[in-house]
């Protein structure tokens, strides 16, 4: 079957990314989760499971859900709780958001601890014309910070609206926690995660050198 084919590439690219992302120090601790929408009509995630550890994740690791991050097929384990967040991504941004990726790195913890005003702001990097739409250093980039929690079922709505108010966003930040961004497809959104963890490394470091928590 045609889904089936494609639930099986996505969970090996799903795999991949995870192992590199773990590679770069933005997943340890079995920490982060990835997903892929596998279809939109009905909305289907392939998702990595709960507690794996990224840098040695294979496919069997990979479960396919619905909208409620109920288990459909795939391999074995469940979803992390923050599915949910998976799927407010995707049905916020649509086609804008074929995967999304969670990290829980250094920099996006003390970033998303520093700001105050509820977002990040970044701007005058070279490196933001890798986000998706943008083709200027001059570009000003506004994350959003929302606060940790442990019930996502609940705080997925709030995140699919703050999502919908703010489409200009290409991720968003969870207090002391990590970042979620997205793109059209695996490769976009890898991308994207790359290019953010850069700016705020970045941003961390030249902070660092004058300035205190
Ligand atoms: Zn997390």
């Amino acid at each position: 079957m045609p889904s089936e084919e494609s639930f099986a590439s996505l969970a090996q690219q799903l795999v991949e990314i995870g192992r590199q992302s773990y590679a770069r120090g933005w997943t340890f601790g079995t920490s982060g989760n990835f997903s892929a929408v596998v279809s939109r009509e009905p909305l289907r995630l392939a998702i990595t499971t709960s507690g794996v550890d990224k840098g040695l994740l294979n496919a069997s690791q990979i479960v396919q859900i619905d909208e409620t991050g109920r288990v459909l097929g795939g391999g074995a384990g469940k979803p992390s709780a923050e599915a949910r967040l998976h799927v407010a991504v995707a049905r916020a941004r649509g086609v804008g958001a074929g995967a999304v990726l969670h990290t829980h790195s250094i920099w996006s913890t003390v970033l998303s601890d520093a700001a105050a005003d509820g977002g990040v702001v970044i701007e005058g990097y070279e490196m933001l014309k890798g986000l998706d739409g943008v083709s200027t250093h001059q570009h000003r980039e506004w994350l959003p910070i929302i606060e940790n929690t442990q019930d996502w079922a609940i705080a997925a709505a709030e995140v699919e609206q703050l999502l919908r108010a703010n489409p200009k966003a290409h991720g968003f930040l969870i207090r002391r926690h990590g970042l979620y961004t997205w793109g059209r497809d695996l490769a976009a959104a890898k991308r994207q995660m790359e290019i953010l963890e850069f700016l705020f490394e970045a941003m961390g470091r030249k902070r660092g050198m004058t300035w205190q928590p």
